[in-house]
């Protein structure tokens, strides 16, 4: 049967929650800018192509991508002032996700996972859990469990040496970089401009933030350090490499129902 839960009948959904609830993938990402070479949705597809495999591997369930996310910022995406982002204020966002983990608990889905592709969503996802359990609470619904992550934090040692021979910068500074743009090249190539993968020097940044910000204090591709040494091979290390970890420690997270 189909692991995505906008597949199932409301009956068939029934019946997979009464066996005891299934792991439920929330995947949340952003639309954002992502360099002359990567297309707006990056942020989204990658953990819902991720959370499909994983949830395959530990019989999960995937709910539809929230394709949108908190703003992007410019030191961590390029900032929300760049051409194609759109996104949602912390409030809204915070009660989005907050409503879906409600409603998906109220029908029994206690074990979610919040599988993060967009760094700017973090504290935001934080809080909506932190929201839902309360709401919940006051209802009588207690055994729920959410379990949050960023996809990207599985990356262990040697995949990161096998991603970043000379070392990773920052993963703020990843934003569109050789990570998200090997993936691409992996799971997703049809999409990669690889003609225009740009390769410069990671952005500087002062140490501090400043509002307003002004975008001409800082040059870049949309890309916030170099993708050039991206490729399809890496990106099948890296998803290789994360589906099993990601299944191990997601599994482990959540006691047998
Ligand atoms: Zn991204
Ligand atoms: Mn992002």
């Amino acid at each position: 049967m189909s692991g995505r839960l906008s597949d199932l009948t409301w009956r068939e959904l029934d019946a997979r929650v009464a066996e005891g609830p299934p792991i439920l993938f929330l995947p949340t990402g952003a639309l954002e800018q992502h360099g002359p070479h990567l297309p707006l949705g990056t942020d989204a597809m990658l953990p819902a192509l991720l959370a499909e495999r994983v949830a395959a591997e530990i019989g999960g369930l995937v709910a539809p991508t929230l394709p949108y996310g908190y703003k992007s910022q410019p030191k961590s995406g390029g900032g929300n002032h760049m051409q194609g982002c759109a996104s949602l204020d912390a409030n809204t966002y915070i009660l989005m996700v907050r409503d879906l983990i409600c409603d998906f608990a109220r029908h029994g889905l206690t074990r979610i996972v919040l599988f993060d592709g967009h760094m700017e969503n973090q504290m935001f996802l934080t809080e909506a859990a932190d929201l839902a359990l309360r709401a919940l609470k006051g209802e009588g619904i207690e055994e729920v469990r959410i379990v949050k992550l960023g996809y990207w934090v599985m990356i262990d040692e040697p995949l990161e040496e096998t991603l970043f021979p000379e070392g990773l910068i920052s993963w703020e500074l990843e934003h569109a970089a050789v990570m998200e743009t090997s993936v691409m090249l992996h799971l997703r190539p049809d999409l990669v401009r690889t003609d225009l993968i740009p390769d410069h020097p990671p952005a500087a940044f002062p140490p501090y933030d400043v509002y307003p910000f002004d975008p001409g204090s800082v040059c870049h591709s949309g890309a916030l350090s170099s993708a050039a040494g991206a490729t399809a091979e890496k990106g099948r290390a890296v998803v290789e490499g994360l589906v099993p970890a990601l299944a191990r420690q997601i599994a482990e997270a959540f006691p047998a129902p």
